[in-house]
């Protein structure tokens, strides 16, 4: 490996590691936080300002990793934890209806024109998992057609991989998924029309809904081409088959309206999660009111949760979503998203190093290639080892990225032009040792 020497200290990130080793399975509650694919210890983060955050051992870096997306607004947003702190004052959760879902949920749903009512939960895993059941609900039908390279959360019969042959039931990525349940999800490729036909030609009377990340960012940043979201659209119309956009990192990401409207289609049921709790614990799936008449208790399908909507998830819910609907916003997010990959790419092809930024809004993704990857297969598991050498050379020079080359970045409102600059020079400092 020709990484440059250790220069920032991970003393008591390591022995906080090595203590957590004793609780926690690899030492973390989460899997990919265990720093597996890249190198040394995982940092643990004592507290986070805006766009840095600062480990035990006192080091600071630019954040990109952002919680893996929800904190749209940086660390320690004023206006979140100003609201949050006043709610928890009057206690933290009752278990019965509050204002502040009231709040939160008309913020929301005024300014969505994609869905009408809506139902929080406590993640994106429990959100997904509750839309997948309302459309086999709805629609008295059994199967799910998943995409390669989409993550929909650890749903059971969502953890699956194509099967050996294309267009074959899911075989589970997972232990502890019964093989009956893998067979409820059938296992596509991303753009790929003919299978897709086949396939709703063959099974399309046991398939209950489709679900899809419109924006694909949890297995490098796959940007599809909004044709084929509109065919998938269509499709299902055709097949009398449910569509679901899995917006748990689009959502209030690419626009308040999310990928739906960014690419102004309608889904039958979207889900979110990340950004909707301001950084506390907070998924939603939303639909039209005739679809959210089948959700208990106005029908037949039962989702409950004990802390769902608990006023102080709410009020840091609301305090972050009042701030992205300022005007301007988006704009603002995308365009300094951009110059920033910009900065990064013409030194690149100025050096001749083969890499791309693909973004969209302020998510972007680092890849070791120059073409343009729309599918999960077409991503070299080789490259891992440069993101390896990359994510050690940026530590040293505090930038923080999330520790796995599949992992998209995020910026953040806090992060200034002034700062992503000074990212930016980091990033290319330590792209000279990769290449
Ligand atoms: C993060 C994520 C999930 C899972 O959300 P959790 O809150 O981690 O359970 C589901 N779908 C997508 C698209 C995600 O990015």
């Amino acid at each position: 490996m020709n990484f440059t020497d250790n220069k920032i200290k991970r003393t008591e990130s390591a022995k906080l590691f090595e203590e957590a080793k004793q609780y926690f399975p690899g030492g973390v509650n989460s899997p990919v936080r265990a720093f597996k694919s890249v190198s040394g210890p995982p940092l643990f983060i004592k507290k986070g300002a805006g766009c840095r955050i600062t480990d035990e051992d006192d080091n600071t870096f630019i954040d990109f990793c952002c919680s893996w997306g929800p904190l749209i607004l940086g660390h320690n947003h004023p206006s979140i934890k100003k609201l949050v702190m006043e709610t928890a004052e009057n206690g933290l959760s009752f278990g019965t209806p509050n204002r502040m879902g009231n709040l939160l949920g008309k913020l929301i749903t005024e300014n969505n024109r994609y869905i009408d009512k809506i139902r929080f939960v406590s993640s994106g895993t429990e959100a997904v998992m509750s839309a997948i059941r309302l459309a086999r609900g709805v629609t008295q039908k059994s199967k799910v057609i998943k995409f390669e390279g989409c993550y929909h959360g650890h749903v059971d019969s969502l953890l699956v991989k194509a099967g050996s042959g294309l267009a074959t039931f899911g075989v589970s990525t997972s232990a502890g998924i019964p093989e009956s349940f893998a067979r409820e999800t059938i296992v596509l490729p991303l753009n790929d029309r003919k299978l897709l036909d086949e396939t709703l030609q063959k099974h399309a009377d046991d398939i209950a809904c489709i679900i899809v990340e419109p924006i694909p960012a949890n297995n490098g940043l796959l940007i599809q081409d909004r044709s084929f979201l509109e065919y998938l659209r269509i499709k299902c119309h055709d097949y009398g088959v449910l569509l679901i956009f899995d917006e748990v990192i689009s959502g209030f990401r690419v626009g308040f309206e999310g990928a739906a409207g960014y690419y102004d289609i309608q889904p039958d049921i979207i889900t979110y999660g990340k950004i909707i709790g301001g950084g506390m614990p907070v998924g939603a799936y939303g639909a039209s009111n005739e679809i959210m008449a089948h959700i208990a208790p106005d029908g037949p399908v039962y989702q409950a949760g004990t802390l769902s909507a608990n006023p102080v998830a709410m009020a840091a819910g609301y305090a972050a979503l009042q701030e992205v609907l300022q005007p301007g916003f988006y704009e603002e997010m995308a365009q300094k998203t951009a110059d920033f990959t910009k900065h990064i790419q013409a030194y690149c092809d100025q050096k001749g190093y083969e890499l791309s930024i693909p973004h969209i809004g302020s998510i972007f993704w680092l890849a070791f290639t120059k073409n343009r990857i729309l599918r999960a297969d077409q991503i070299d598991p080789a490259d891992m080892e440069k993101f390896k050498v990359l994510h050690h050379e940026l530590l040293q020079r505090g930038v923080y990225l999330g520790p796995s080359g599949y992992e998209v970045g995020f910026v953040s409102a806090a992060h200034t032009p002034e700062d992503l600059t000074e990212a930016a020079e980091k990033i290319k400092e330590a792209l000279d040792v990769v290449f």
